[in-house]
């Protein structure tokens, strides 16, 4: 999960990391009152989830309150690359002599951590690190040892950061490892960290990215999660424990198994340009334990899609045989009743299929049609789907 800014302040916060006094506002109003309580110059950030907002026009300063609430009035509502405004952080001003760039990530593809350090931070870090990359020197730590004190002065050399900041800029990297650590973290970025023009190091902007996986560890991770931002079709696929991804096509499909899945969106999208440019609707793997509950949680979350007109089933008999899958399949139509209203193409293969067709024969279900290739059965809910 990305972090807002204002949300990475208050985790920097939290582990002795400087940074200067900030809150969130939603309205003009609250910018204002905001403003005022800090005192003095405020700078008025955009908070989306994506970089580059100050060149966007999303990071203003205000000389005062009543300028924060206008500052405000004009970021709220901007688009910036797709996000809309919603929120804003009124953070106290900081007069900049230089800026820094810090980062702590995952690199995955050396498995290992990666401390990127360069004294050539701002706005455009981006460009230093394609056209001068020697200016930004990249570190792997080791994920037994950490960073030391020793390691972190030897990357802030690296970094060419000047000798008079060297202990500063070294002791908030320890910082943010600690942040890095001990929230489980897959990326920590500083941009800019800044030297005041009275000397001192404060993180000014900050990116934190949490790994989703160790969220059984941080129970107070889930009150950073952004709401407004989920699909309300996912975050019922999510209380329910389904692997659930809304896509924007016309036919919903549920299958067993990410690969099986990923494979009948494939001939679904196929299938669907002979009508008209029929498309999957979701992506959702009910797994291995295809129960009647199970069937009928998916079911229900496909067909409170408005966009779904059709459904297809795709499932292969493994561990759970076609006769149990059969089963929930029935049983879950009967949970649903009333609200099951839209076409169903079944394609049962694997273990016991003839005893799991059969089942779905006998059970006529109106809705159901049954067909016995995958192919087949995308075609006719691709067809279905398109009518
Ligand atoms: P980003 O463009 O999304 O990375 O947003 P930042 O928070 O990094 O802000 C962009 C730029 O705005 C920074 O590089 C600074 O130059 C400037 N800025 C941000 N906060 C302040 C501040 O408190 N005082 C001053 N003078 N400039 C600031
Ligand atoms: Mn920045």
């Amino acid at each position: 999960m990305d972090l807002f800014e204002y949300q990475a302040r208050d985790l920097f916060e939290k582990h002795g990391v400087p940074v200067l006094a900030g809150a969130v506002a939603t309205t003009p109003e609250e910018a204002h009152n905001a403003a005022a309580k800090i005192g003095g110059k405020v700078v008025v950030k955009a908070q989306v989830k994506v970089g580059g907002r100050g060149k966007a026009g999303g990071v203003k300063l205000a000389e005062n309150a009543e300028d924060a609430k206008a500052k405000a009035a004009a970021i709220l509502g901007m688009d910036i690359k797709g996000h809309i405004v919603g929120k804003v952080m009124i953070a106290q001003a900081a007069p900049i002599a230089e800026e820094y760039y810090l980062a702590i990530l995952l690199d995955r593809s050396n498995r290992t951590f990666l401390v990127m350090a360069s004294v050539a931070g701002g706005m455009d870090i981006e460009s230093v690190a394609h056209e001068t990359p020697e200016k930004l020197a990249k570190v792997a730590v080791n994920s037994n040892e950490g960073i030391s004190k020793e390691l972190a002065l030897k990357i802030v050399k690296a970094g060419q950061f000047p000798q008079e900041v060297a202990e500063q800029v070294a002791d908030v990297l320890l910082l943010l490892w600690g942040v890095f650590t001990s929230e489980d973290a897959t990326l920590v970025e500083v941009n800019p960290l800044v030297k005041t023009s009275d000397g001192r190091i404060i993180a000014l902007d900050g990116k934190i990215t949490l790994d989703d996986n160790a969220d059984f560890r941080h129970p107070d991770h889930e009150a950073l999660v952004d709401h407004s931002a989920t699909d309300p079709l996912e975050a019922l696929a999510k209380e329910k424990n389904l692997n659930y991804v809304k896509l924007d096509g016309e036919v919903g499909i549920i299958g067993n198994g990410a690969g099986l899945v990923m494979s009948t969106l494939d001939v679904v999208a196929y299938a669907g340009e002979k009508f008209g440019g029929v498309k999957p609707a979701n992506f959702l793997d009910i797994g291995g334990g295809a129960s009647a509950q199970v069937m009928a949680d998916g079911l229900s979350i496909i067909l409170s899609d408005k966009e779904v007109k059709s459904v297809f089933v795709n499932v292969f008999g493994g561990i759970t045989s076609c006769d149990a899958v059969a089963n929930g399949i029935v049983q879950a139509l009967e949970i649903l009743g009333d609200a099951a209203t839209k076409p169903i193409v079944v394609r049962l293969d694997g273990n016991n299929v003839l005893e799991g067709r059969r089942i779905l024969t006998s059970a006529a279900h109106p809705l159901i049609q049954q067909l016995d290739t995958m192919d087949g059965a995308a075609a006719r809910a691709a067809e279905l789907a398109a009518k």
